[in-house]
């Protein structure tokens, strides 16, 4: 499979090429076309062509929200076809390529379902004046994703930036860009305007710079790393651009001294080993009373043992990390950490077999100016801390420099509420890692980022207020 171009309705091959691996074998599976700026040019000139004729605008919002619910069906016709192709690309579950693609419909069903309710409101001024708000896309906005939830990721801003009318260039990430194909040829099956969306591959240095550097770029959705987000803002601050920024977390979860281990212990299953790691809001760091620390060191020690490793086809517990360069990564940090003191209770070290597969890891005695406490690791690797009370437990949690998302087991009201009001994350999850879903605001605060992403305030984002005040002629 040949990951392509889809420019103003049309498909194209045409730039260098490089190759997409399966991770879970190390082989290669298809290859990516890179777009050059010329190439970025021309999708961001349809995408504004578009939205100067107004083909999502002109017409009552009705419109988008039928065409929403059209592609949120041409989604679920390709799940299976998509999904095999995400698992490969990537590595995950196949089960997990599939939720993915279920929970881009859903993007589309949501915000599709928002289109014809993008209202303004009236000001009074006294009866000499009329004054009223509307709200209205940017015109041309820009959405960068990563590799660890491509179809997702991309539909959630997508959807948004769709049902309020904008025009999307999305460029989709080098290393999994495959199935992201799949998915825009589902949505150009509808009754799509040439241009509304556009889809451009390729890299960051060429492609992604040419993106967000091009003058018709009126607002920039980036979900990546934290110095990508920085070139990114400091390209956006030369045009003064509206950029919406998601970047990456060292989240932590806090066990109150009631909390239930069971409970706990499934969602560090699901907190930290779903997509191995790698994941923005990854449960990285256990902040446990010590009253219960060994005990959940010990079970949380024994599910990482008998986690299942295999390739995404065959639907393991744990799979692939997506490259050789992230297992080295990640291994390399483990190692570190073990020479600064930390101690690994179990894994530590890659899984010598086809493809990049790092074992599930849990570390002990983490001292918090550790890098381990605080550097993204993006892998299977948890890091549980010990602590007397509250006060030191909520220190301890809101102890790096990112805000993404945090957690609070217990069972007693009043301190579990007290500990998530405060902990210092966009999201914070009470008795189960990632609750929440496409109806839920996301995003973050500090080397997070900002702006939020699902829920109906990532609308806001993909909006612009204008004001009309009319003086009467009485
Ligand atoms: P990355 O920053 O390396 O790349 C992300 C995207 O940016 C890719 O498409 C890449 O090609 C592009 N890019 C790179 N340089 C660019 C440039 N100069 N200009 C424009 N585009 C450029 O991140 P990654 O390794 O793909 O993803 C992992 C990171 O993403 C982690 O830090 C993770 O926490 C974060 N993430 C955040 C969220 C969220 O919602 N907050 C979700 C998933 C991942």
């Amino acid at each position: 499979m040949i990951a392509q171009h889809f420019i103003d309705g049309a498909w194209s091959d045409i730039g260098e090429r490089i190759a997409v691996e399966d991770p879970g074998t190390g082989e290669s599976m298809g290859e990516v076309v890179l777009a050059d700026p010329s190439c970025v040019d021309k999708a961001v000139v349809a995408a504004d062509a578009c939205a100067r004729r107004g083909d999502l605008t002109r017409s009552r919002p009705a419109y988008r929200l039928s065409l929403m619910l059209q592609m949120a069906a041409a989604i679920r016709a390709v799940t299976e076809e998509g999904a095999e192709v995400l698992c490969r690309e990537s590595g995950k579950p196949l089960r997990d390529a599939r939720g993915e693609f279920e929970e881009a419909a859903r993007y589309f069903e949501y915000y599709g379902g928002m289109a014809d309710k993008l209202e303004g409101r009236s000001i009074p001024l006294g009866e000499d004046y009329f004054d009223w708000t509307m709200r209205e896309p940017h015109g041309v906005s820009a959405h960068i994703v990563p590799w660890n939830f491509p179809v997702g990721i991309a539909a959630r801003s997508l959807a948004a930036g769709l049902a309020a009318g904008n025009c999307v260039v999305l460029k989709s990430p080098e290393l999994t860009p495959l199935a992201l194909c799949i998915l825009v040829k589902a949505l150009a099956s509808t009754d799509l305007p040439p241009g509304a969306i556009n889809l451009i591959s390729g890299d960051g240095a060429m492609t992604g710079e040419a993106l967000v550097r091009h003058p018709l770029v009126q607002h920039i959705v980036f979900t990546g790393s934290v110095p990508t987000g920085r070139a990114i803002l400091r390209a956006a601050a030369e045009r003064i651009v509206p950029c919406v920024m998601e970047l990456g977390g060292k989240s932590a979860a806090v066990v109150h001294a009631d909390a239930d281990i069971d409970t706990v212990v499934a969602s560090v299953e699901s907190g930290v080993f779903f997509n191995a790691g790698q994941v923005c809001s990854a449960m990285a760091r256990l902040i446990v009373h010590e009253s219960l620390h060994d005990r959940l060191v010990d079970a949380i020690a024994a599910r990482a043992k008998a986690l299942e490793i295999g390739h995404g086809l065959d639907d393991p517990d744990l799979s692939a990390l997506i490259s050789a360069p992230q297992l080295e990564r990640v291994e390399q940090h483990c190692a570190d950490a073990i020479t600064q003191g930390a101690k690994a209770v179990t894994g530590g070290h890659r899984v010598r077999r086809a493809g990049y597969f790092m074992q599930p890891t849990v570390f002990t005695h983490v001292a918090p100016n550790m890098r381990v406490a605080n550097d993204e690791i993006f892998g299977p690797v948890i890091s549980l801390m010990p602590f007397a009370d509250t006060t030191e437990a909520i220190t301890l949690a809101n102890g790096t420099d990112y805000g993404l998302v945090a957690g609070v087991f217990g069972q007693d009201l009043n301190r579990t509420l007290d500990t998530a009001r405060q902990l210092e994350a966009g999201q914070v999850f009470v008795n189960e890692w990632f609750a929440g879903g496409v109806e839920t605001p996301f995003g973050g605060t500090g080397q997070s980022g900002y702006g939020r992403e699902k829920g109906l305030e990532a609308l806001d984002n993909h909006l612009r207020t204008r004001n009309i005040a009319v003086r009467l002629n009485r």
